[in-house]
């Protein structure tokens, strides 16, 4: 068999939205388990919609995602160049060649020609008008017009499009991996633009000729190109190439969290998450959107997150490295039903990556938000308050927020806890916890709690009553991680030192 070879082949058209990223990881985890080759081709054929920086965007993101590709415009390779526009030359022979067997033509519509054609179109009763096999036969194209009159208007310059000619009434079938055999009949189908004035080749005829070029085996692509699948079926049909024609797969879409309709940057506005993976600003409006790595998110959270938008393991795991994903990956475990976007479950796979890494990995990121706040700490404290915090935490930003009081005092104490706890008996009974804290030589968590333990039964009162008081006093907060590990990692003298200062300043509001 040939090596495998895919495709991820976007449209710098704007930011890549996570669906797009989606659809690389797919096409990578698919080729890199196979050993084949991944390519990034760039579809800049359109334009009209071509957006600054967009390329570089995408390259970026899937970058940061860890999805690596074995040709494209930034890597190079022996296929290209892997953008379109810089293809140019190569599409034209293509079309003529359509022309040249019968399967393409030239159409010389004027936008009110092709106005003219849907309103009238509209007025017999067609609900959606299209240029295809009834209404081409009242066009300006050159199967209606006489030979002579086609040639002139090619010799005078009038400008043309050049369109497939869809035959009529046949059975078009795809074969896709993911759906089985979706059959079309061809009536159904428009003659569309293979070829346009501007002298670029459309979506369609640029995409499979590409597809051809670049010896792809497997087109993994979106849903939404499933309707254009039977063209480009035909396309190969047409230019003798079936036997090249690649495997198709179309992916479920990505739906809104209500799995109303598909997920688009509206809903993230609306519901207050990011729908890209990198921030964007729009070069045009200036308008930003917020992507999930600067929003705090691992990169191996959001791969593994996306993987299972429209895959599944065959089991109920759901924690992957990418390495295991490309183990264990397979199109036949792409379902058909669109996945259902959750926020939530998102914010649980980075709180379970942040859990799954080694202190050292957040040392850079936490000592830069120390840094910030005018803290310097030695590296080894800092490993242990990571190691503390990265039990309960979804963001690196949270170690900050959540654990401040592993170096600093804490300013105020949770007056809850104070309400509650806080007894006529307590000064009395701290200052005991104190006394055989001071005493203790190893300070290791168990110990401490020894220890604790020990001086309650000696001092008649309850050990678990005074477990959250006792937090709070040391750490200001009414929770946090293991509360023994807490002391261990502040120490021994900071501990007793905020417990009596704490002592003197305490006062119970209410
Ligand atoms: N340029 C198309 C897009 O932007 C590619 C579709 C395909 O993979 O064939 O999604």
């Amino acid at each position: 068999m040939s090596k495998v070879r895919v495709r991820f082949a976007p449209s710098p058209t704007g930011p890549l939205h996570m669906g797009g990223v989606r659809t690389a990881l797919f096409n990578y985890l698919f080729v890199k388990k196979l050993k084949g080759d991944f390519i990034l081709r760039v579809e800049d054929t359109d334009q009209t919609r071509y957006v600054q920086g967009a390329e570089d965007y995408i390259i970026k993101a899937l970058e940061w995602c860890n999805i690596q590709f074995d040709e494209g415009p930034h890597v190079g390779g022996d296929f290209g160049p892997y953008r379109q526009s810089e293809r140019k030359a190569m599409y034209r022979q293509y079309a003529d060649q359509l022309i040249k067997s019968g399967h393409a033509y030239y159409a010389f519509d004027t936008p009110d020609d092709l106005n003219a054609m849907r309103e009238r179109m509209k007025a017999a009763g067609v609900a959606s008008p299209q240029y295809d096999h009834i209404s081409r036969e009242h066009m300006q194209n050159s199967l209606a017009l006489s030979e002579d009159e086609v040639v002139k208007r090619l010799n005078d310059g009038v400008p043309y499009v050049i369109r497939i000619k869809i035959p009529r009434n046949e059975e078009v079938k795809v074969n896709d991996q993911v759906r089985g055999w979706v059959v079309v009949n061809s009536n159904q189908l428009d003659d569309k633009v293979l070829f346009k004035s501007d002298g670029m080749p459309t979506y369609h005829l640029a995409n499979v000729v590409d597809d051809y070029l670049m010896k792809i085996t497997h087109v993994i692509r979106g849903e939404e190109w499933l309707p254009s699948a039977p063209l480009h079926v035909l396309l190969y049909k047409f230019l003798g190439w079936e036997n090249e024609m690649p495997e198709f797969a179309h992916l479920p879409l990505i739906l809104k969290p209500d799995g109303n309709g598909k997920l688009s940057k509206r809903d993230g506005d609306r519901l207050g998450f990011p729908v890209f993976p990198l921030n964007w600003t729009d070069p045009k409006t200036g308008e930003s959107s917020s992507g999930y790595k600067e929003r705090g998110f691992l990169a191996e959270a959001f791969v593994n997150l996306l993987a299972l938008l429209g895959w599944n393991p065959g089991n109920n795991e759901e924690l992957f490295s990418i390495e295991q994903l490309i183990e264990l990956f397979s199109i036949e475990r792409v379902g058909k039903a669109g996945a259902k976007f959750n926020y939530e479950k998102a914010l649980w796979f980075n709180q379970q990556h942040i859990r799954l890494k080694k202190p050292e990995e957040f040392l850079t990121s936490f000592k830069s938000i120390l840094g910030n706040n005018n803290i310097t700490s030695n590296d080894e404290f800092v490993l242990k308050v990571i190691a503390l915090l990265q039990e309960k935490t979804t963001f690196v930003s949270d170690f900050w927020e959540q654990g401040s009081y592993f170096f600093n005092k804490p300013k105020d104490y949770d007056q809850k806890v104070l309400r509650k706890k806080w007894k006529d008996t307590t000064p009395n009974d701290v200052e005991n916890v104190i006394n055989t804290w001071s005493e203790l030589e190893d300070w290791s968590a168990e110990k401490i709690e020894a220890a604790y333990k020990n001086c309650a039964e000696q001092n008649s009162f309850n050990p678990g009553g005074y477990m959250q008081l006792l937090r709070t006093l040391i750490t200001g907060k009414s929770a946090g991680p293991s509360l023994f590990e807490t002391f261990e990692v502040i120490g021994k003298e900071e501990v007793t030192n905020r417990l009596q200062i704490a002592l003197q300043s305490v006062e119970v509001n209410g």
